[in-house]
């Protein structure tokens, strides 16, 4: 098997599932139990937070808070920052690119009277950062950008942005590193927030986090035994977490290594697959190497991903959020793409542990696949 869907999850690391079974055999108390055996679990998830913090090189002015994933993180972080803080302004900024769990946010905020600003994007899939500097006002309290985009891969500048936002101090920037972490570098403490998934880096599924500044305030938005600070209700997932933390720790300190690895694969495909007539590179800068996304000029992209996977190689479609429904890109689209090819995309995406003969064994097969439904 070949699996070429990372961006859509990745495999959870050995160690990761390791550590995993053990947690859960041996220390399966709740964490907010205040008998020992609990304690003891809480005590680790506050070594492993305070860690965390060092990994991203962010001070005490930072607070971890454990979540079921990116899409719960952008939700408390976005639906609860704007409700919060709507005395201070009615404005919001994103960009048309960002993701579900993103946008639906504000869609929802706009149903309660906020008014919103979708940024465009230019061809290569990055924000006008001239757009941020006219949107932003004094009325703005947030500034919700993707580091890295899940279709294209394309990446903010967050020092370009920052220095934007930082012009209006009421204006908070958060950011969905959901693409990013530990795939790119990236100066954290450029964010006011952030979030992500640790299955898209070798964790687990259904674990996730949320970096804030303290001084960030949020409304509830999940009720319950207010654990995390009354921002995240619901017992700790301690296992998967002590463990997936693990693969956020590795893949951290090897993230120069992998980079210049998979660029090295999404060069050889990209050039390999950019000289066939069929298929149309979506974006000509490698700005995140972890993703290469292609359309097909006149076949459909569902039949070839499908005929793909009956060989026993995995690829998507747009995203595995999307590739059910039949729509265009939303992102292709916001890049200027037109409906065909915005809707006949196969997103390959990388990890450090693809190899090369797995490059050319794609490139081969997606060719014959063409060119038997071009028979
Ligand atoms: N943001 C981005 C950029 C993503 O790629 C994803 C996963 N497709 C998410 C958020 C949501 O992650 P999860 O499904 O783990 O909550």
């Amino acid at each position: 098997m070949i699996y070429f869907d990372n961006a859509s999850s990745t495999k959870p690391l050995k160690e990761v599932i390791d550590i995993f079974c053990v947690e859960n055999e041996k220390n399966y108390a709740n964490p907010s139990s205040i008998n020992s055996f609990g304690m003891e679990n809480n005590a680790k998830i506050s070594r492993i937070k305070a860690d965390i913090l060092k990994i991203f090189n962010l001070n005490n002015d930072y607070e971890v808070i454990i979540t079921s994933g990116a899409t719960e993180s952008n939700n408390i972080a976005i639906l609860g920052y704007a409700r919060k803080n709507k005395n201070k302004g009615n404005h919001l900024i994103t960009s048309k690119i960002e993701h579900e769990s993103v946008l639906n946010c504000f869609k929802q905020l706009e149903t309660e009277g906020f008014e919103v600003t979708y940024l465009d994007v230019d061809k290569e899939g990055h924000i006008k950062y001239d757009e941020l500097e006219k949107a932003i006002k004094k009325e703005t309290i947030l500034v919700a950008l993707m580091s890295s985009n899940n279709e294209v891969g394309s990446t903010l500048d967050l020092k370009k942005s920052q220095e934007i936002i930082a012009k209006f101090p009421k204006c908070a920037f958060y950011s969905d590193v959901a693409q990013a972490v530990c795939k790119v570098n990236l100066n954290y403490s450029l964010l006011d927030f952030f979030g992500f998934s640790f299955h898209k880096i070798h964790g687990l599924k259904g674990i996730g986090l949320l970096v804030k500044k303290k001084k960030i305030n949020l409304d509830k938005v999940v009720y319950g035994g207010n654990q995390e600070n009354g921002l995240r209700s619901g017992t700790i997932n301690y296992p998967s977490f002590v463990s997936s933390f693990i693969a956020l720790k590795t893949n951290m300190i090897d993230i120069n290594k992998n980079f210049k690895y998979v660029k090295g694969l999404n060069e050889f495909l990209r050039k390999e697959l950019g000289n066939t007539d069929e298929i149309e590179i979506n974006t000509s800068k490698i700005d995140n190497p972890y993703i290469l996304s292609i359309s097909l000029k006149t076949k459909s992209s569902s039949v070839v991903v499908e005929a793909l996977s009956n060989k026993g190689i995995y690829v998507n479609s747009v995203s595995a959020c999307n590739s059910k429904n039949d729509e265009p890109s939303h992102v292709l689209l916001a890049m200027g793409k037109d409906k065909f090819v915005a809707r006949n995309v196969i997103r390959i995406s990388f990890s450090h542990f693809n190899t090369i003969e797995e490059c050319k064994k794609i490139k081969e097969e997606l060719i014959l696949i063409l060119e038997s439904i071009r028979g």
